[in-house]
């Protein structure tokens, strides 16, 4: 969790849901369940943090900063705030076990010790599995009265509609392009290419500095490498697959969909200036004028279908071998 001195302002493009939040709880007109609804990288979980943050602090400034120096305040700055529970994956891309959700149970019967308010943040709620997802709901059906649930979104069709029901949703609006660049730009500096990065990840301001801190440019970099050679038939799509699945399906799909995308549209002819992946325009170029569009609409389905069960149980090795087996061929 960030230091309490992070806390202080709102992402810029989240300053009216912010204020929205802030002018519910300072009238009691938070629900006892919120959902957070809203792409990945806009920002959900670090207003959910700063919700918190500001409904723990014993006097929070007029703009709902926490102070930083009450008990309250202390107590979330050394993570373990006991009127906090706050309900994660034990690694990324895995499930919320039905056990982690039965604790918000006993955690509920404690009562608020601090604040006389107790706060249960669930992200990403999705990654609840079946049993958990139920054992919430009964919490859901019993609200306790002076305890906030909010879960957290990108996927809420994967939630359980009895879930999403006694929720209030919440819509986080992906981010003026402008104001996300400009953030984007003070928090990396002038040399980050905030263009490909914003590009890359839908324009989620978030994810693309994830994306920068991770060295993601010059790893794409590497991999497009591989898999031009694969194109090309000088390189082994098996290896070249090993490299891909290593990242992951769904950043892999993303990828490659977002390249086979910039093909098409080269070789219908679009301006520049619709490309993507700007950065990577000359091997683009060059590698359209071999191919049919035909077989770019195929590349681009067998892409899209492995991009849709990527958050399944889809093996990561062998859907990139499918793939990679298929660009490989000579048509
Ligand atoms: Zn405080």
């Amino acid at each position: 969790m960030s230091a309490v001195s992070e806390m202080n302002a709102p992402l810029p493009w989240q300053e009216p849901l912010w204020r929205e939040l802030l002018a519910r709880a300072r009238d009691n007109r938070l629900p006892h369940a919120l959902l957070f609804n809203g792409g990945q990288g806009v920002g959900k979980a670090t207003l959910a943090r700063q919700l918190v943050y500001s409904l723990l602090c014993q006097s929070p400034s007029a703009e709902g900063a926490p102070c930083g120096q009450c008990r309250g305040c202390n107590l979330l700055a050394a993570g373990n705030h006991p009127d906090l529970m706050w309900v994660e994956p034990e690694e990324p891309g895995k499930a919320i076990p039905v056990d982690r959700i039965r604790a918000v149970g006993g955690f509920l019967a404690l009562k608020g010790q601090y604040s006389g308010r107790q706060i249960i943040v669930i992200d990403p709620a999705e990654a609840m599995n079946r049993f958990a997802a139920n054992s919430l709901l009964k919490n859901l059906e019993e609200p306790t009265d002076d305890a906030l649930l909010i879960l957290i979104t990108s996927r809420p069709s994967l939630l359980l509609p009895t879930i999403r029901s006694r929720c209030q949703q919440v819509m986080f609006p992906r981010p003026d392009a402008a104001l996300a660049a400009r953030w984007l730009q003070q928090q990396l500096g002038d040399d980050a290419d905030t263009a490909t990065l914003l590009a890359l990840t839908d324009g989620s301001p978030l994810e693309a500095q994830r994306l920068h801190q991770e060295g993601g440019l010059a790893l794409r970099r590497e991999l497009m490498e591989s898999w031009l050679h694969v194109v090309g038939g000088r390189g082994d799509p098996l290896k070249c697959a090993s490299a891909w699945a290593e990242l992951g399906l769904p950043k892999a799909t993303r990828w490659l969909s977002s390249w086979t995308m910039d093909l098409v549209r080269l070789k219908s002819g679009a301006p520049e200036d619709a490309i993507s992946n700007s950065d990577l325009l000359p091997q683009l170029q060059k590698l359209v004028t071999g191919l049919e569009l035909k077989r770019l609409f195929a590349h681009l389905e067998q892409v899209t279908e492995c991009a849709r069960w990527a958050s399944g149980q889809l093996n990561a090795q062998l859907a990139m071998e499918d793939l990679m087996i298929s660009w490989s061929r000579k048509r």
